[in-house]
């Protein structure tokens, strides 16, 4: 029976930026590691399905995961992205703001800096204007460090790196079952391309679950883990529309989030061509779909009218839409990412992670670090 040291469940950006440093560390680098993923290749699901924002760390709680992982990772990412030429654009975002709402961009600025983001600028309606003519707002606060970047090539440098490194990348590969032995884990696996089935088991010392969406179904298929550390998790689609016509804006532009929901607002962000597309907006769903109603054009027009007047919801067309991973029900407040080792579900060589939603692409990079530096 073929035996591994570490098997990777999943191979979304976050198995993969495991791999990565799983495979870059002193005390993984000779250690045989594979990732195994259902699909034909890597990035099918949440990582490709996303605003492509690296995020500073403005919003999350302080000391959270979110914050911690964010902040670290958005470091991580764009040193990445330098050494490995993959395409980004440190374009900076504007949070825009009415009067009425200008003590919660205060807050905002707050909650940032407690977070060790302490290089966002307030800045006024002139210069406002001068910067961001298409934009009615009163006041607004700049995130230099906020970028964009090309999340496929981010990937795709991941997994080469990671191959090069000795790793082994096994796609059409689903991991039914995972049963304990005295060597860790027995892993059930299923590998099938859609027109034939194979079964195939193998060992493993270590077992990392980055299911992502699935995440919390593979967890229930492990031996000897209490339902108690398997939370429940939520489908929350978000929606974007592509904008037609030149970019009317030179930077990413949000609106302040509204209170107590699970996106942060209907914003602008461009790819790397410069393209402009809105989202996402919030949407709890019971099925795995990501067909965009057009309909949606004429709310996402209104809600974009409140900082951007000239809208039409002629100019906006259906483009894709992603599906979070949410902890927190809708009508809860946001909850933080769980990394589980261990010392929580009481399994050695077992790392689960749930609810890894927006800023998981930032934070991709700390989180495999975090996750290289604990395994034993
Ligand atoms: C609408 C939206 C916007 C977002 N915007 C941003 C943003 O701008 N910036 C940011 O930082 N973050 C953003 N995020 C968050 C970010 O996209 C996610 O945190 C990240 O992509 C999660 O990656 P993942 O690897 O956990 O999941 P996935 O990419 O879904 O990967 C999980 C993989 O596991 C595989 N799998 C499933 N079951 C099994 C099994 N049994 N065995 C083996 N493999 C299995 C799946 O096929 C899949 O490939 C956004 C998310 C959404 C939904």
């Amino acid at each position: 029976m073929d035996k591994f040291d570490v098997c990777i469940a999943g191979a979304g950006v976050i198995g993969l930026a495991v791999a990565f440093q799983l495979s870059e560390s002193t005390r993984f680098k000779t250690k045989k590691i594979v990732v195994t993923e259902p699909e034909a290749n890597f990035g099918h699901h949440i990582s490709s399905r996303n605003s492509e924002v690296v995020h500073a760390g403005i919003y999350y709680p302080t000391g959270s995961l979110k914050a911690k992982l964010c902040v670290r990772g958005k470091q991580l990412l764009y040193e990445h992205c330098r050494r490995y030429d993959v395409p980004f654009h440190m374009v900076g975002k504007f949070i825009v703001a009415q009067k009425v709402n200008a003590h919660r961009l205060a807050t905002l600025q707050g909650q940032a800096a407690k977070n060790g983001v302490s290089d966002l600028v307030w800045i006024n309606d002139n210069r406002l204007k001068t910067e961001e003519p298409a934009i009615k707002a009163d006041y607004a606060l700049f995130s230099p460090s906020t970028g964009i970047l090309d999340s496929h090539s981010f990937m795709q440098s991941l997994l080469y790196t990671a191959e090069n490194n000795g790793v082994m990348f096994a796609p059409y590969t689903q991991i039914k079952a995972v049963a304990r032995s005295t060597a860790g884990f027995m892993l059930d696996t299923c590998i099938t391309d859609g027109k034939s089935e194979q079964r195939y088991i193998f060992q493993a010392e270590h077992f990392i679950n980055c299911a992502g969406l699935d995440a919390h179904h593979l967890a229930k298929n492990i031996d000897g883990l209490s339902p108690t550390h398997i939370p429940s998790v939520h489908m929350c689609k978000g929606d974007y529309f592509n904008y037609s016509g030149p970019s009317p804006f030179n930077h990413l532009v949000y609106p302040i989030p509204e209170q107590n929901t699970q996106g942060l607002g209907v914003h602008s962000t461009m790819d790397m061509m410069g393209n402009v597309r809105f989202g996402p907006d919030s949407e709890y769903v019971d099925q795995l779909s990501y067909f965009v109603d057009p309909r949606k054009a004429k709310a996402f027009a209104q809600d974009i009218a409140d900082y951007f007047p000239e809208i039409s919801s002629k100019k906006l067309q259906p483009a894709y839409a992603g599906i979070r991973p949410k902890l927190a029900a809708e009508g809860e407040p946001p909850a933080d990412f769980i990394i589980q080792h261990n010392d929580v579900h009481g399994i050695p060589g077992l790392v689960q992670l749930f609810g890894i939603d927006s800023p998981g692409l930032t934070a991709s990079l700390a989180i495999g670090e975090e996750i290289a530096m604990a395994l034993p």
